[in-house]
């Protein structure tokens, strides 16, 4: 039978930034999916980096990694949580790689002494992309999120590139438009002038929305929906509310009220098909869930001011309290202050700890204090990456006697490099793309924290790290109690380590919040909020 024509939805944003595109973006995927559809999400990001790996997360809020070892854009996490799905390196696109791309074939002569320019080189280019994701699978809808707000400069020859794909598969594109429709206190109405502007300038590059999906802190009145269908040129059905969500997984359902899919569907041409939304209603309605019991986790971090930085940590704490019929606490830590006034003062009344990820020497002594006081008062404690080895230099120093134990990265001329260099770091000079990135399998030894969460011994997850456990300290720190719990299939990385006389301490050096999903919570977050729970 031959396959479909696949359906192309193109998704922009105007007025203001941060409206939140990723997650319409993952909600309309997560209905058309539910649908029976196949479906896959991309992002297309109009700035000049390679990737957002070498980005600070104060600008860029966190780097998610893809199984196939990409460093994306954090959407890439809300996409592949919402789906339930893995996506790869081509469900990123920067301006930076397809200049890259451009530049390369004019190095080697591919243009054949064209003048090299931006319509057609790089348009072409992109559009290219745009189809990409097909190489490797059947998909009945690609969704493509363009990042930027509509009139950036950078993001121009991604419009105009869309523009020139519509032109070629006309039946098979819509265009969904994001907006802000804010509300005027002072005299108290909604202002749909910003919107009407934004769509004109979509217009003006030749797109016409399809779609206009209206950001508001309240429910926009029907006058106003008409106004804009009016003024923007589309059906009042095709003018989508969407007010400001307790919850992101609010947004799927309020989506599919607002009937979103149904008319993104009559626009492509698609059969519009009951939804299958029953798991997803009933993960929404236990986050909801009034009486479930608190448990206040706390994160020790240094960016702790921008919760985006740690975005899938805090997924991943949210999905395992839902599965332990639990509501999480999060109290954000920042390491520092842990230097200056000492971890009691901030983790007493915690009932678990984490340390995520990490990179840079500044509050690593908190961190290290963090690990040490979870250790010390029996407190429920998940290391992650960065977060194990400050575990394994707490636990070289105060337990094993190593005083002056510490990690290369911070101390390189540390007596005890008990964290050291991964051996093919050594001698790299590029910091983009070149750490260990990505999914790596992992051996298990039963009888462990690491055995019960995962009951088998081969798993496989993502990390993104240049620095490991150095073997040379192994067998003292084992004399001392040390469990390493997870190694790599030779046996030569250390992957995950823990301690027995301890209600739940374990530290690994992936990063599992990767992996986890609404209604599959990760295993070992999930029975890390359990203990926490009962501590
Ligand atoms: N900075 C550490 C390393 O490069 C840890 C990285 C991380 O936490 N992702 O190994």
């Amino acid at each position: 039978m031959p396959k479909k024509k696949t359906k192309y939805i193109f998704i922009t944003g105007g007025v203001v930034s941060s409206l939140g595109k990723g997650i319409v973006a993952a909600s309309l995927g997560v209905l058309l999916k539910n649908q029976g559809y196949k479906v896959t999400i991309q992002k297309f990001d109009p700035y000049l980096n390679l990737d957002p790996g070498t980005m600070s997360p104060f600008q860029h809020g966190e780097v998610f990694v893809t199984e196939d070892g990409c460093e994306t854009d954090l959407d890439l996490g809300h996409y592949e949580r919402f789906i339930d799905q893995n996506l790869s390196r081509v469900n990123n696109v920067t301006s930076g790689m397809i200049y890259w791309d451009v530049l390369t074939k004019e190095r080697r002569g591919d243009y054949l002494g064209h003048t090299v320019q931006i319509i057609p080189h790089v348009t072409n280019e992109i559009k290219d992309r745009i189809t990409k994701v097909l190489d490797q699978d059947h998909f009945d809808v690609v969704i493509t999120e363009i990042g930027g707000t509509v009139g950036d400069i950078e993001s121009l020859p991604f419009l105009e590139a869309i523009r020139q794909f519509q032109y070629i598969h006309r039946d098979d594109c819509a265009h969904l438009h994001l907006t802000l429709v804010p509300f005027l206190k002072t005299s108290g109405e909604f202002k749909t002038k910003p919107t009407q502007h934004s769509v004109k300038e979509l217009r003006e590059i030749g797109i016409h929305a399809d779609v206009i999906v209206c950001r508001s802190e309240a429910p926009i009145t029907l006058e106003v929906r008409h106004k804009i269908a009016l003024f923007c040129d589309v059906a009042p059905e095709a003018v989508v509310a969407c007010v400001d969500a307790p919850s992101i997984y609010d947004v799927p359902l309020m989506m599919e009220a607002e009937k979103l899919d149904q008319t993104v569907c009559k626009k492509l041409g698609l059969t519009h098909r009951p939804n299958q939304m029953e798991e997803w209603r009933s993960y929404v309605e236990m986050i909801h869930k009034k009486d479930s019991p608190e448990v206040k986790i706390a994160i020790v971090g240094k960016y702790t001011s921008l919760s985006d930085s740690y975005l899938s940590v805090v997924e991943a704490i949210h999905h395992a309290s839902a599965a332990n019929q639990c509501h999480a606490k999060i109290l954000w830590v920042e390491a520092e202050e842990v230097e200056r006034h000492g971890a009691k003062h901030f983790l007493e009344y915690a009932d678990g700890i984490v340390v995520p990820g990490g990179f840079g020497d500044r509050g690593i002594e908190g961190k290290i204090l963090a690990s040490k006081y979870a250790r010390e008062h029996k407190i429920p404690y998940f290391g992650l990456c960065l977060g194990m080895h400050v575990a394994v230099i707490d636990f070289a120093r105060h337990v094993a006697g190593l005083e002056a134990a510490h990690s290369s990265e911070f101390n390189d001329g540390t007596p005890y490099p008990v964290i050291d260099f991964l051996p093919d770091q050594r001698t790299l000079s590029q910091k983009g793309g070149t750490m260990r990135l990505g999914g790596y399998p992992c051996k298990v030894k039963k009888d462990t924290l690491l055995f019960a969460a995962y009951n088998t011994t081969k798993i496989q997850e993502r990390h993104r790290h240049r620095y490991e456990f150095n073997n040379e300290f192994k067998q003292l720190l084992e004399a001392n109690g040390l469990v390493f719990s997870g190694l790599s299939p030779e046996g030569t990385l250390v992957e995950v380590v823990e301690l027995t006389d301890h209600p739940w301490f374990l530290a690994c050096q992936f990063h599992p919040e990767f992996k986890s999903r609404p209604y599959r919570a990760h295993p070992l977050f999930r029975d890390f909020i359990k203990a926490s729970l009962k501590a």
